[in-house]
């Protein structure tokens, strides 16, 4: 059969590697997994109880219209209903958008080192991708984004911008300050929406952060994405929102698969979505984490970057498939980014103190082991 490029050219997106593969291939019981980002408390105990109720609905479809979660969520974040939707993650809305907005030949631009949704959902629409390279410290080049749509022969090709803030791999944020210049600039584009992907907002440290949110009323041509994957401990159910302009969402609503998040997926999620105690006690430990990295990472010589997110990004001055190797025998389970192009770094996800200390612990064996 006859099958275009682009998707023989895919690359199957790789997860974190499973504990219970890890504990196979190593013949080890006690593993701990800090490669995805995945929340340390385990999922909002109001989401397990309202699964627990909806239970016996299951023969029943889910609503279609996500009407009763976009409404509660509506009045607790300030968003107009008709200014939001929900997907299967937010990787489902990524897709949605490129699939909406760019035909094939066109592109997307974004950051290098930008989180790999974005490519992959391009490839698979053949729809090019950009990206501009970062400034010194790993940091989203934003003006240099700019200079792309205005001055680039290919710039006129872009349809999305995506801006993940914070990004992941690396942690870093762009400010307000940047972000209102950067808008003022794409404002001035026709045909082109500016995507802020949100997924760790609610981690971010930095006082001179804004979210996109803000900026939703005063241009059309802003989307924000946002996930109950990270702080809300529900990577496994698969819910995310785009929230947007109207005309946006009555798009995406055309195109979506009618049913695209599940019945359990929407009760947890309107459970857990104010569920404030939970957040605030995932917002602590997180820092705390963050912050116990930091110092034990510079005590072991490793360059870290500072990250507004639930993980860092750290450089381990070795040949990060024989460090992580080691790791792995020691039952410790961390993210390399080869497929960044990073050959040196590690993402480490932040996990329980007792997880930060045992991947603390076998770091340090590790790096004395190899050398550098
Ligand atoms: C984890 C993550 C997401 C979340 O994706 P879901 O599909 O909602 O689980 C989105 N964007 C970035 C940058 C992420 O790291």
């Amino acid at each position: 059969m006859k099958v275009s490029q682009e998707i023989l050219k895919l690359v199957p997106y790789k997860p974190g590697k499973p504990i219970a593969e890890t504990q196979r291939e190593y013949g080890l019981t006690d593993v701990i997994k800090l490669a995805s980002n995945e929340n340390p408390l385990g999922p909002s105990p109001r989401a397990m109880d309202a699964i627990k109720k909806a239970l016996g609905n299951l023969h029943r479809y889910p609503d279609a219209s996500n009407f009763s979660l976009i409404q509660k969520v509506s009045k607790i974040w300030s968003i107009p209903a008709e200014k939001m939707c929900v997907g299967n993650g937010s990787n489902e809305l990524i897709d949605l958008l490129i699939r909406i907005y760019c035909e094939p030949g066109e592109a997307i631009l974004t950051t290098e080192a930008a989180f790999v949704a974005y490519s992959v959902c391009a490839q698979a629409a053949r729809v090019k991708n950009f990206t501009v390279p970062m400034a010194p410290n790993f940091k989203t080049n934003l003006p240099a984004m700019a200079d792309f749509l205005e001055n680039h022969p290919d710039g006129a090709k872009v349809r999305l911008v995506f801006i993940p803030n914070p990004n992941n791999p690396t942690g870093t944020y762009v400010n307000g300050e940047e972000i209102r210049s950067f808008l003022a600039r794409a404002a001035k584009i026709p045909d082109l929406l500016v995507v802020f992907d949100e997924a760790y907002t609610e981690f971010v440290r930095a006082d001179d952060y804004e979210s996109g949110t803000k900026f939703l009323s005063q241009y059309a041509n802003v989307c924000v994405l946002k996930t109950l994957s990270k702080a809300y401990g529900l990577a496994g159910l698969r819910v995310g929102f785009l929230l947007a302009d109207k005309e946006i969402i009555e798009l995406v609503n055309r195109v979506r698969n009618p049913f695209n998040v599940n019945e359990l997926a929407q009760v947890a999620a309107e459970a857990a979505i104010d569920d404030y105690a939970f957040l605030e006690r995932g917002k602590i430990l997180n820092s705390r984490g963050l912050d116990y990295f930091y110092e034990e990472l510079e005590a072991l010589g490793l360059p870290c970057i500072e990250s507004q997110a639930n993980f860092v990004m750290f450089d381990t001055l070795r040949d990060v498939k024989k460090v992580n190797e080691s790791l792995l025998r020691r039952g410790v389970i961390l993210r390399p980014l080869l497929n960044y192009g990073f050959k040196t770094q590690l993402r480490m996800s932040v996990g329980t103190m007792a997880e930060n200390q045992r991947a603390i612990r076998a770091l340090s064996e590790v790096i004395g082991e190899i050398r550098s």
